[in-house]
């Protein structure tokens, strides 16, 4: 009798322990007042009132359930945080890839939200799964790739999503969009627009060869550092390869040097606009989008008015390519913010054509 009653004593005190246990860990996953220094590319110095990084479903749901105001976080790589963010900050720390359908001709590959992009094209290739080699190196989360649609050297994300999960903050459903309920367009999707806000990607999936594969190598200079290194017939692996050079010679590694790539959408423009201002300048490069409308590197008209390499203080335009601003150590969020507010009006001024930024501004 008396043993009996020691082991429930002895039974109870491991459960309490264990409860306790729980509760601690619970109350220390969310941080507060948590510097954002390390994740962001920009390398801003900004806190965070209440921090969390979720590592699945059921713990995302909770904490949705729980706190409506919250701020969703993935690698930091598309965002410049110009104040400190007063709510709770969602890092998304889902992790996962699987192959969930195959045939001889394509594999259908699903990647949860908080996995490395670079890291899953890396894997991709390593299965010869054909079709995002282009996009090697674009630093951030898979979960953030279909919002604004990334791309690079001539490829979109929307050419291989086969389509993507999301929970809905209000009914705590997951849902799933195919790739033409995304409404893709050039760094845009309805993630940006009327589902703004709303829902929280959870999951990728694409489609990719298994063979016959469709290398695209004509943007930029991938034939040239293909042809540079004596490749004439490139495997996946050659083009990631390729990419990846290129991109480490044109662009600042963030852990050097805080950026968040490309800061402003080439803009598109009417072939009448395209017109007027060609004739102002001749050698203005332009790309075809429609029979209405062409596209403009950006770059180029920042270079035009003549602030690439400019440094102010601890923002500037990085001196390799314009489109990129960057912080040379200490610049806070505004200051960049007003750089890029400069820029865009002396393009006004000067070319007639507005620039937007691609980067959120938080
Ligand atoms: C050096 C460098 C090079 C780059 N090159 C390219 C390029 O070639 N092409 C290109 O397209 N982009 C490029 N980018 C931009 C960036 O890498 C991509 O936009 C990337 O997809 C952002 O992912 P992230 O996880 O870092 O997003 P974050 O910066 O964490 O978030 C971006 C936005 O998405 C929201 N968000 C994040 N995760 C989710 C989610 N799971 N559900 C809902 N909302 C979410 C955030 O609240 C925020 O508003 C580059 C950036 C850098 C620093």
């Amino acid at each position: 009798m008396l043993l009996e009653f020691i082991w429930d004593l002895e039974f109870l005190l491991l459960e309490f322990k264990s409860i306790t246990l729980h509760l601690k860990k619970k109350i220390m996953d969310i941080q507060t007042n948590f510097s954002l220094k390390n994740y962001n590319t920009f390398g801003i110095e900004a806190k965070a009132k209440q921090f969390i990084s979720i590592n699945s479903i059921a713990e995302l749901k909770e904490i949705v359930t729980k706190n409506q105001d919250i701020f969703i976080l993935g690698g930091g790589s598309n965002m410049l945080l110009t104040q400190d963010i007063q709510k709770l900050v969602v890092h998304i720390h889902l992790k996962g890839r699987e192959i969930i359908e195959e045939n001889e001709d394509f594999a259908i590959v699903k990647a949860q939200a908080g996995e490395n992009w670079h890291e899953f094209v890396l894997w991709c290739i390593q299965q010869n799964f054909g079709g995002i080699e282009n996009l090697s190196l674009i630093p951030g989360n898979v979960g953030t790739t279909p919002i604004q649609n990334i791309g690079a050297y001539g490829v979109e994300i929307k050419d291989t999503m086969f389509s993507c999960e999301a929970l809905n903050m209000k009914t705590l459903e997951i849902e799933t969009f195919t790739n033409a309920q995304c409404k893709f367009e050039y760094r845009e999707s309805i993630f940006k627009h009327e589902l703004k806000n709303q829902y929280i990607i959870t999951s990728v999936c694409f489609k990719l060869t298994k063979k016959n594969h469709k290398v695209s190598t004509t943007y930029g200079a991938i034939e040239t550092e293909l042809k540079h290194q004596n490749i004439y017939n490139p495997t996946l692996k050659d083009i990631s390869n390729a990419v990846i050079a290129i991109r480490q010679s044109k662009l600042p590694d963030p852990k050097e040097l805080g950026n968040s790539g490309s800061f402003f959408k080439n803009p598109i423009i009417s072939k009448e606009v395209y017109e007027k201002t060609k004739a102002l300048h001749p050698k203005m490069p332009h790309y075809v989008v429609s029979e209405t409308e062409v596209k403009v590197p950006a770059g180029w008209l920042i270079e035009q008015a003549g602030f690439k390499g400019k440094r102010f203080g601890d923002a500037g335009v990085h001196k390799n390519q314009a489109l990129v601003l960057v912080n040379y150590g200490t610049a806070t969020g505004s200051e960049i913010l007003n750089l890029s507010k400069t820029i865009q009006q002396t393009i006004l001024e000067k070319f007639g054509i507005a620039i937007e930024a691609e980067v959120n501004v938080v």
